[in-house]
């Protein structure tokens, strides 16, 4: 999709710090770290937000969480604990308007993303 931030990472367009990558979905670290791990994964194809996903995409997105475990524990957070998140529409805050999933850990996470 034209004039999307996280369509052109996908494309490699824009450079990222990869962490995962395969046909469908790719993983890399955020530019602005809200934790010690913060790593976005993403589907390759674009979907707006989790509002606009839909049956077809369930494997997808199933695909994500069990990446998110696994990367997890690539990390070295997995014992420790983590947290996986998406926002989803203007109340949740939002900004990049290309589903993303936050998967932050390796400290005590407060009330962030
Ligand atoms: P949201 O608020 O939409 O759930 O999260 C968007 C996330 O994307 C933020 O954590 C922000 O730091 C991250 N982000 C925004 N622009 C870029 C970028 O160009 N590269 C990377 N790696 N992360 C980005
Ligand atoms: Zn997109």
């Amino acid at each position: 999709m034209e004039d999307c931030l996280f369509c052109k990472i996908a494309a490699g367009e824009i450079p990222s710090n990869k962490v995962y990558e395969d046909d469908e979905v790719l993983a890399f670290r955020d530019i602005s770290p809200k934790a010690p791990t913060h790593i976005l994964i993403i589907p390759k194809k674009h979907i707006a937000r989790l509002a606009d996903a839909d049956e077809a995409d369930a494997v997808l997105l199933a695909k994500i969480q069990i990446l998110a475990k696994l990367l997890a524990e690539a990390e070295g957070i997995a014992a420790s604990g983590y947290r996986v998140v998406t926002n989803s529409g203007e109340d949740s805050g939002q900004e990049v308007q290309h589903l993303h999933y936050h998967l932050l850990g390796g400290k005590k996470l407060g009330d962030i993303c």
